[in-house]
């Protein structure tokens, strides 16, 4: 395989070993969901010690934004970049030696790295200032639970910043370092959650003729939920449907439950699909359910929206990728990802993209032997800087 074309920043390389270490720190220290107070803390100390013209903190709670103006304005161009800054609650299994010192929280997907390269790019906007226009860097918490993304879009984040471009970034196992991946359209799915509970008449498991069987109900839902992606829904068009808890009202042997609970997750790519998944999903269960003599109460609940690359901004990252690694290093019709992130609440509120970048081998996503690679770094500050600089040319 040919290596990238090496046209890292040359402003980067120097700070290679300062990122490195601010990565290193957040790592040894993940927070979880809005409590990341430490994060921000550093996070906003960086941001003042490069310059920046304003940093604010507590953006939906506990984010972080920083403004950097270019040499010039004319073009009154403003361009968000976001990152991410929550861990996992995760035991951590690498062993490495800045592992990290809470037990039970671990940054698995790389948070650390995404926070650490987009500060790296901050230093460097705000020593050269090579763009006209205005930069605005975006340190969200609470990514993984808790849709911190959406916090920030309520507290005003587009408004306030005058934000009229966002972008995201992550980071993507087992795709090879030097690389990046983005497409038009969407690259991760929505993720809507499912409680559904059936209730029948409970009894003695051994006179099942006199009860209404909940548990055998419950089965024949899940399996007949099965039929949403097979059977009513396009087969080209992406659906996963998972029952992934089945709990009944009591732990006995010689029970009937009078109620079943399931839970499980949905996730689709297209708002028109995801529309259509609930309506059968719906009309399954409760026919379901009814052909037994039960019934079922379902709580459908839209979690994260699907990330949905807008088409200008999807074309705008892949050139600055490009820029950064050479052509034939981005995929720039990668296939799409049924994992969800919500960087979505963000792409809703305004046009942008998202875009991958490589990992190198490693464990994926959210499992305790990850880690981020640090090799990346030169790829990801990089990228941030010329999608700046190249969207709000001087
Ligand atoms: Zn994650
Ligand atoms: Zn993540």
């Amino acid at each position: 395989m040919s290596m990238p074309t090496n046209e890292v920043d040359a402003r980067v390389t120097p700070l290679i070993g300062d990122i490195t270490q601010w990565r290193r720190d957040i790592h040894q220290h993940p927070e979880l969901e809005y409590d990341v107070h430490r994060t921000a803390a550093l996070v906003a100390d960086k941001l003042r010690s490069f310059g920046a013209d304003d940093v604010v903190e507590g953006v939906g709670r506990t984010g972080v934004v920083g403004v950097i103006r270019g040499r010039a304005s004319g073009s009154g161009l403003c361009v968000g970049l976001r990152a991410d800054m929550d861990a996992l609650p995760i035991h951590e299994a690498t062993e490495l030696p800045y592992a990290s010192k809470e037990g039970g929280k671990m940054h698995a997907c790389g948070h650390d790295g995404h926070t650490a390269m987009l500060l790296g790019a901050a230093q460097v906007l705000c020593e050269t200032r090579q763009f006209d226009g205005t930069a605005v860097v975006i340190f969200q918490p609470a990514e993984e639970l808790g849709a911190g993304g959406r916090e920030m879009v309520n507290d005003g984040l587009m408004e306030r910043f005058d934000i009229q471009r966002v972008y995201g970034m992550h980071n993507l196992p087992n795709m090879p370092v030097g690389q990046f991946g983005v497409r038009t359209g969407p690259i991760m799915a929505a993720a809507d959650t499912l409680d559904i509970t059936i209730s029948g008449k409970g009894g003695h498991a051994a006179m099942p003729h006199l009860c209404v069987d909940t548990m055998l109900v419950a089965a024949e839902v899940i399996s007949a939920l099965q039929h949403i992606a097979s059977r009513h829904i396009n087969p080209l068009e992406s659906v996963v449907v998972s029952i992934t808890s089945v709990q009944g009202d009591n732990d006995s042997y010689n029970v009937i439950p009078q109620t079943v609970k399931l839970k499980g997750t949905v996730r689709t790519l297209l708002p028109a699909v995801q529309d259509a998944v609930e309506l059968h999903l719906t009309n399954v269960i409760n026919q379901t359910a009814k052909a037994y003599g039960a019934s079922a109460e379902i709580n459908y609940k839209r979690d994260y929206p699907a990330t949905i690359n807008h088409d200008e901004e999807a074309l705008i990252a892949a050139d600055a990728a490009r820029a950064i690694v050479g052509e034939s290093h981005v995929d720039d019709n990668i296939a799409p990802m049924m994992g969800a992130e919500d960087f979505s609440f963000m792409l809703n509120a305004r046009p942008g993209a998202f875009i991958f970048v490589g990992n190198g081998e490693s464990a994926s996503l959210h499992h305790p032997q990850y880690n981020f690679n640090d090799d990346i770094i030169q790829f990801g500050s990089s990228y941030w800087i010329k999608l700046v600089e190249a969207s709000m040319p001087l």
